[in-house]
């Protein structure tokens, strides 16, 4: 048989933001799931998560999906990072991810994330021409024609490519800057949309540079008049989806409120940039939560209200966030007494 190859993805240790890393290790077998790979090791001096004198990190492999890119029976797996002892490295925030929501998982935790990203061309955003810029934000939103959207067949192509990779997506729009774009991950449990997240990030990243464009996941990639990129999370237990749920998101609200400052240190370096009060967000020296409320750091959807029960939107999380952080936080506050 053909060998197979099986692209391993694991994220550094850059600080305060990580980013992703990938090596391929070819196989002579088909690969169903985890178990049928083997762990593997790489380089931690070059990602910030070693000392060069004792360098070797493990790659422990998690989530496996078909390789949308290079076809089946080509893979893609997603990696833990362990200490060369096999103990969890400090950069590993999965681990932690997966014992609260096995702590908890008596309450079906379904999370639902809207992730931002603004694509780059040369160095500028896809859209503002040379030395200069585009018209003000208005008819990009959800837009069409050329003269509005930018970047849209490679937006495509990751959507077919997650769709066809079997990745749980929502829904795409186009977002209010210029080559400002949002896919949805979820609903589905804090692993499933945490380890699916980073896929779909990855996908997106790699398919980017087929294109020449640099996919950007930052809370404010253009100081000014320009929306910052956000990850929204939506959430909801059993409970708050059940007749009577709306008591139990308002509680939930409330714990939320207590928490603020504790919740804000994890979702994103530089979201204070976002955070300001303009351009649909809360700032972030204040917690509000409302129904419909597009201006509150929890929004309540309508559709959530009207029918008594149903989710909740925290619109705090910037674009760069680690949802196996946000998850973890969100089920600490929330499920926990
Ligand atoms: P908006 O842009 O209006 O804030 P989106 O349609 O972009 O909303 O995103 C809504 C998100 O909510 C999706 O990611 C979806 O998966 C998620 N979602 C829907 N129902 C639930 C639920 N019961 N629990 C958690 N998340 C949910
Ligand atoms: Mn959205
Ligand atoms: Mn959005
Ligand atoms: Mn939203």
């Amino acid at each position: 048989m053909m060998p197979i190859k099986a692209e391993y993805i694991w994220i550094d240790g850059y600080k305060p933001t990580a980013g992703l890393r990938s090596k391929t290790k070819i196989l002579d077998h088909i690969v169903r799931s985890a178990e049928d790979l083997p762990e593997w090791s790489f380089d931690g001096s070059s990602t910030r998560q070693a000392e060069g004198n004792f360098s070797d990190c493990l790659l422990k492999p998690v989530c496996v999906i078909p390789d949308p890119i290079r076809g089946e029976p080509n893979v893609l797996v997603l990696c833990e990072v362990l200490n060369a002892d096999g103990t969890v490295h400090a950069s590993n925030a999965r681990a932690r991810l997966r014992s609260i929501a096995d702590q908890y998982s008596n309450q079906e935790a379904w999370f639902g994330i809207e992730q931002e990203y603004n694509l780059y061309k040369d160095g500028r955003p896809l859209g503002f021409p040379e030395g200069g810029f585009p018209a003000p934000q208005g008819e990009y939103y959800c837009g069409v024609g050329a003269n509005n959207m930018f970047g849209r067949e490679l937006v495509e192509q990751h959507l077919s490519a997650c769709l066809s990779a079997g990745l749980k997506i929502d829904g795409i729009n186009a977002e209010v800057m210029p080559g400002q774009w949002e896919f949805q991950v979820g609903p589905v449990g804090p692993l499933a949309v945490s380890d699916q997240l980073w896929l779909a990030r990855w996908i997106m990243c790699r398919l980017g540079e087929n294109f020449g464009i640099e996919v950007r996941f930052k809370p404010k990639p253009q100081m000014g008049d320009w929306n910052g990129a956000g990850a929204h999370t939506n959430f909801s237990t059993k409970a708050m989806r059940e007749v009577g749920g709306i008591k139990i998101i308002e509680e939930a609200c409330q714990k939320l409120q207590v928490k603020h400052a504790e919740h804000m240190k994890v979702y994103g370096a530089g979201n204070e940039l976002r955070l300001t009060g303009l351009h649909e967000t809360c700032s972030i020296n204040e917690f509000r939560y409302g129904v419909s409320d597009r201006g509150a750091s929890i929004r309540i959807p309508v559709y959530s209200a009207k029918n008594g029960r149903g989710y909740l939107e925290d619109r705090r999380p910037a674009a760069n966030m680690d949802p196996y952080k946000v998850c973890a936080k969100l089920m600490e506050t929330i499920c926990g007494e």
